[in-house]
Protein backbone atom coordinates (compact mmCIF):
# COMPACT_ATOMS: atom_id res chain seq x y z
CA UNK A 1 0.00 0.00 0.00
CA UNK A 2 1.52 3.36 -0.60
CA UNK A 3 1.55 5.98 2.01
CA UNK A 4 -0.53 8.89 0.89
CA UNK A 5 -0.23 12.57 1.59
CA UNK A 6 -3.75 13.74 2.14
CA UNK A 7 -3.63 17.59 0.69
CA UNK A 8 -3.84 20.46 1.91
CA UNK A 9 -1.91 18.59 5.27
CA UNK A 10 -4.60 18.88 7.57
CA UNK A 11 -5.22 16.79 10.72
CA UNK A 12 -7.32 14.30 10.31
CA UNK A 13 -8.11 13.24 14.04
CA UNK A 14 -10.75 15.01 16.10
CA UNK A 15 -10.00 18.07 18.80
CA UNK A 16 -12.09 17.84 21.67
CA UNK A 17 -11.16 21.46 21.92
CA UNK A 18 -12.13 24.14 19.38
CA UNK A 19 -12.63 20.80 16.98
CA UNK A 20 -13.80 22.99 13.99
CA UNK A 21 -10.65 24.43 13.57
CA UNK A 22 -8.44 22.92 11.23
CA UNK A 23 -5.01 21.88 12.40
CA UNK A 24 -1.41 21.91 10.57
CA UNK A 25 -0.44 18.25 10.06
CA UNK A 26 3.45 18.08 11.02
CA UNK A 27 5.89 17.63 8.01
CA UNK A 28 4.97 14.45 6.45
CA UNK A 29 2.39 13.14 8.63
CA UNK A 30 -1.33 13.55 8.43
CA UNK A 31 -1.60 14.77 12.59
CA UNK A 32 -0.62 17.81 13.81
CA UNK A 33 2.26 17.72 16.68
CA UNK A 34 -0.16 17.48 19.36
CA UNK A 35 -1.84 14.71 18.05
CA UNK A 36 0.76 12.78 16.92
CA UNK A 37 2.26 13.31 20.73
CA UNK A 38 -1.27 11.90 21.42
CA UNK A 39 -0.74 9.32 19.85
CA UNK A 40 2.52 8.38 21.57
CA UNK A 41 1.45 8.53 24.74
CA UNK A 42 -1.32 6.38 24.33
CA UNK A 43 0.37 3.59 23.46
CA UNK A 44 2.73 4.07 25.72
CA UNK A 45 -0.07 4.60 28.32
CA UNK A 46 -2.71 1.37 27.02
CA UNK A 47 -0.67 -1.32 28.53
CA UNK A 48 -0.85 0.02 32.52
CA UNK A 49 -4.50 1.28 31.36
CA UNK A 50 -5.06 -2.20 30.39
CA UNK A 51 -4.00 -4.28 33.45
CA UNK A 52 -5.70 -1.12 35.42
CA UNK A 53 -8.58 -2.78 33.64
CA UNK A 54 -8.05 -5.93 34.33
CA UNK A 55 -7.75 -5.68 38.11
CA UNK A 56 -11.61 -4.41 38.05
CA UNK A 57 -12.36 -8.00 36.96
CA UNK A 58 -12.54 -11.03 39.66
CA UNK A 59 -9.33 -12.73 39.50
CA UNK A 60 -8.25 -15.41 36.99
CA UNK A 61 -10.50 -13.95 34.75
CA UNK A 62 -9.23 -12.00 31.64
CA UNK A 63 -12.58 -11.69 29.68
CA UNK A 64 -15.90 -10.38 29.29
CA UNK A 65 -17.55 -14.11 30.76
CA UNK A 66 -19.53 -14.25 33.91
CA UNK A 67 -17.48 -14.49 37.51
CA UNK A 68 -16.28 -17.95 38.05
CA UNK A 69 -18.02 -18.71 41.24
CA UNK A 70 -16.96 -22.13 42.79
CA UNK A 71 -13.71 -20.78 44.72
CA UNK A 72 -13.08 -20.85 48.69
CA UNK A 73 -13.18 -16.79 48.05
CA UNK A 74 -16.42 -14.83 47.42
CA UNK A 75 -15.62 -13.63 43.55
CA UNK A 76 -15.88 -10.04 43.49
CA UNK A 77 -18.79 -8.40 41.46
CA UNK A 78 -18.17 -9.09 37.62
CA UNK A 79 -17.58 -5.46 36.08
CA UNK A 80 -19.41 -5.47 32.80
CA UNK A 81 -17.97 -2.17 31.78
CA UNK A 82 -14.36 -3.47 32.49
CA UNK A 83 -15.46 -6.54 30.04
CA UNK A 84 -16.59 -4.57 27.44
CA UNK A 85 -13.29 -2.48 27.57
CA UNK A 86 -11.13 -5.74 27.47
CA UNK A 87 -13.15 -6.87 24.72
CA UNK A 88 -12.68 -3.42 22.83
CA UNK A 89 -9.30 -2.88 23.26
CA UNK A 90 -8.34 -6.53 21.86
CA UNK A 91 -10.25 -6.03 19.13
CA UNK A 92 -8.89 -2.23 18.02
CA UNK A 93 -5.11 -3.66 19.38
CA UNK A 94 -5.62 -6.46 16.76
CA UNK A 95 -7.05 -4.34 13.93
CA UNK A 96 -4.51 -1.94 13.78
CA UNK A 97 -1.86 -4.52 14.20
CA UNK A 98 -2.53 -6.36 11.44
CA UNK A 99 -2.95 -3.27 9.20
CA UNK A 100 0.53 -2.29 10.02
CA UNK A 101 1.96 -6.15 9.80
CA UNK A 102 -0.43 -6.50 6.36
CA UNK A 103 0.29 -3.39 4.96
CA UNK A 104 3.90 -3.34 5.84
CA UNK A 105 4.75 -7.39 5.13
CA UNK A 106 5.52 -8.05 8.78
CA UNK A 107 4.45 -10.57 11.66
CA UNK A 108 2.33 -9.62 14.06
CA UNK A 109 2.76 -9.21 18.06
CA UNK A 110 1.60 -11.96 20.16
CA UNK A 111 -2.14 -10.83 21.13
CA UNK A 112 -1.79 -9.12 23.99
CA UNK A 113 -1.65 -5.88 25.02
CA UNK A 114 1.64 -4.90 26.14
CA UNK A 115 3.23 -7.01 23.42
CA UNK A 116 1.17 -5.36 20.72
CA UNK A 117 1.86 -1.56 22.13
CA UNK A 118 5.35 -2.26 22.25
CA UNK A 119 5.17 -3.78 18.56
CA UNK A 120 3.74 -0.49 17.48
CA UNK A 121 5.89 1.86 18.90
CA UNK A 122 8.39 2.10 15.76
CA UNK A 123 5.38 2.35 13.70
CA UNK A 124 3.65 5.18 15.09
CA UNK A 125 5.43 7.38 12.80
CA UNK A 126 3.82 5.04 9.60
CA UNK A 127 0.31 5.12 11.53
CA UNK A 128 0.60 8.73 11.87
CA UNK A 129 1.45 9.30 8.00
CA UNK A 130 -1.26 6.89 7.01
CA UNK A 131 -4.81 7.95 5.12
CA UNK A 132 -6.39 6.37 8.75
CA UNK A 133 -4.36 8.51 10.60
CA UNK A 134 -7.12 10.15 12.22
CA UNK A 135 -9.31 7.31 12.89
CA UNK A 136 -5.72 5.28 14.85
CA UNK A 137 -5.75 8.48 16.86
CA UNK A 138 -9.37 8.60 17.86
CA UNK A 139 -9.69 5.00 18.32
CA UNK A 140 -6.70 4.55 20.50
CA UNK A 141 -7.50 7.84 22.34
CA UNK A 142 -11.08 6.65 23.40
CA UNK A 143 -9.80 3.38 24.25
CA UNK A 144 -7.25 5.47 27.19
CA UNK A 145 -10.51 7.90 28.03
CA UNK A 146 -12.76 5.22 28.59
CA UNK A 147 -10.20 2.98 30.82
CA UNK A 148 -10.02 6.23 33.09
CA UNK A 149 -14.03 5.60 33.43
CA UNK A 150 -13.65 2.18 34.15
CA UNK A 151 -10.74 2.06 36.73
CA UNK A 152 -11.13 2.84 40.42
CA UNK A 153 -11.96 6.65 40.58
CA UNK A 154 -9.43 6.52 43.41
CA UNK A 155 -6.63 6.40 40.65
CA UNK A 156 -8.13 8.85 37.98
CA UNK A 157 -6.51 11.96 36.60
CA UNK A 158 -7.52 14.95 38.82
CA UNK A 159 -8.11 18.34 36.60
CA UNK A 160 -5.98 20.90 36.71
CA UNK A 161 -6.69 23.76 35.05
CA UNK A 162 -6.09 25.08 31.03
CA UNK A 163 -2.92 24.67 29.22
CA UNK A 164 -0.54 27.85 29.17
CA UNK A 165 2.03 26.27 26.46
CA UNK A 166 2.22 28.61 23.48
CA UNK A 167 2.55 25.78 20.30
CA UNK A 168 3.80 26.79 16.55
CA UNK A 169 0.38 27.42 15.87
CA UNK A 170 -1.48 29.26 18.94
CA UNK A 171 -2.00 28.70 22.58
CA UNK A 172 -2.16 24.80 23.54
CA UNK A 173 -6.10 24.02 23.55
CA UNK A 174 -5.43 21.29 26.07
CA UNK A 175 -5.89 20.62 29.82
CA UNK A 176 -3.70 19.68 32.34
CA UNK A 177 -4.21 16.79 34.43
CA UNK A 178 -2.36 15.28 37.55
CA UNK A 179 -2.09 11.81 38.23
CA UNK A 180 -1.68 11.07 42.23
CA UNK A 181 -0.38 7.88 42.04
CA UNK A 182 -0.81 5.34 45.34
CA UNK A 183 1.64 3.72 47.60
CA UNK A 184 2.76 0.96 45.70
CA UNK A 185 1.91 1.84 41.97
CA UNK A 186 5.38 1.54 40.39
CA UNK A 187 4.44 5.22 38.00
CA UNK A 188 5.46 8.05 39.11
CA UNK A 189 2.77 11.42 39.92
CA UNK A 190 2.91 13.27 36.66
CA UNK A 191 1.34 16.62 35.81
CA UNK A 192 0.60 16.56 32.22
CA UNK A 193 -1.73 18.05 29.29
CA UNK A 194 -3.87 16.07 27.17
CA UNK A 195 -2.38 17.72 23.95
CA UNK A 196 0.78 19.34 23.56
CA UNK A 197 3.81 17.29 25.10
CA UNK A 198 4.12 19.47 28.79
CA UNK A 199 4.47 16.47 31.27
CA UNK A 200 6.04 17.72 35.13
CA UNK A 201 7.20 15.32 37.54
CA UNK A 202 5.85 16.80 41.68
CA UNK A 203 9.43 18.53 41.45
CA UNK A 204 9.51 20.04 38.18
CA UNK A 205 5.73 21.08 39.10
CA UNK A 206 7.34 23.14 41.76
CA UNK A 207 8.83 25.73 39.96
CA UNK A 208 6.02 25.68 36.67
CA UNK A 209 3.03 26.40 39.34
CA UNK A 210 4.52 29.74 40.19
CA UNK A 211 4.45 30.32 36.50
CA UNK A 212 0.89 28.91 35.92
CA UNK A 213 -0.76 30.79 38.99
CA UNK A 214 0.32 34.22 37.38
CA UNK A 215 -0.62 33.14 33.38
CA UNK A 216 -3.72 31.55 34.28
CA UNK A 217 -5.48 34.31 35.89
CA UNK A 218 -4.93 36.33 32.88
CA UNK A 219 -6.39 33.49 30.04
CA UNK A 220 -9.38 33.19 32.41
CA UNK A 221 -9.66 36.62 32.13
ZN1 LIG B 1 -4.64 17.05 15.70
ZN1 LIG C 1 -0.74 21.82 26.34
Amino acid sequence: MVRRRIDPAICLAQHKHDPDRPRHAADGLNLCPGCRTGLSRHVADLPELHADVLAQLPAGSDSAGPAVSGSRETPLPFNPRAGDWLSQTRHDLARITSIVAIERGLIGPPPNAAAQCAWLGPHLDWLAANRDAGAFKDVLGELVGRAYSVIDPGRLPVYVGPCIEILDDGPCAGVLWATVRLDGDPRPSEIYCDVCALALNPAQWNRFGRRYAKTRPRLAG
